[in-house]
C-alpha cells in the first residue's frame, strides 16, 4: 500500500500524532494553514466520502467526536474552529485517504 496516510497510521513514516484510538489517528498537518491544523483520519483506507458505505456511519461520527475532543485539547473549542472534508479534484483533495481537517487558532475568512 503506497498511501501516505496508511503509512502514518501504521507508524511506517513519522508524524506528530496528537490523538489515537482503535480506529482513528490524528496528526499535525505538515503544511499548516493556521496555528492549529490537524488531520483526523480513519486507520482504514477509505479514499474519500464518495467511497463511504453504510457500515462506515459510526466511524464518521467517531471522527467528528475525536475532532471535537482534539479541538478542546488544543484550546480552540471556545475561539472556534473549522472541520473540512475535501472530496475530489475541484475541492483540492490531494491525498486519497479520507481526512478531516481541523483548523483553528486564527480568524478564518470564508474562501
Ligand atoms: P487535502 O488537500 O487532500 O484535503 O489535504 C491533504 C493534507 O495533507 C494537506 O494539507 C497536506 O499538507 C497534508 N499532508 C500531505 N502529506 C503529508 C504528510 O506526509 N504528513 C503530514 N503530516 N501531512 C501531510
Ligand atoms: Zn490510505
Amino acid at each position: 500500500m503506497s498511501c501516505i496516510f496508511c503509512k502514518i497510521a501504521n507508524k511506517e513514516i513519522p508524524a506528530e500524532i496528537v490523538y489515537e484510538n482503535n480506529g482513528i489517528i490524528a496528526f499535525k498537518d505538515v503544511e499548516p494553514v493556521a496555528p492549529v491544523h490537524i488531520l483526523v483520519i480513519p486507520k482504514l483506507h477509505i479514499p474519500s466520502v464518495n467511497h463511504l458505505e453504510l457500515k462506515d456511519k459510526t466511524l464518521m461520527g467517531e471522527l467528528i467526536f475525536a475532532a471535537r475532543k482534539i479541538a478542546k485539547e488544543q484550546n480552540v473549542d471556545k475561539s472556534g474552529y473549522r472541520l473540512i472534508l475535501n472530496i475530489g479534484k475541484d475541492a483540492g483533495q490531494t491525498v486519497d485517504h479520507l481526512h478531516l481537517h481541523l483548523i483553528g487558532g486564527r480568524k478564518l475568512p470564508w474562501a
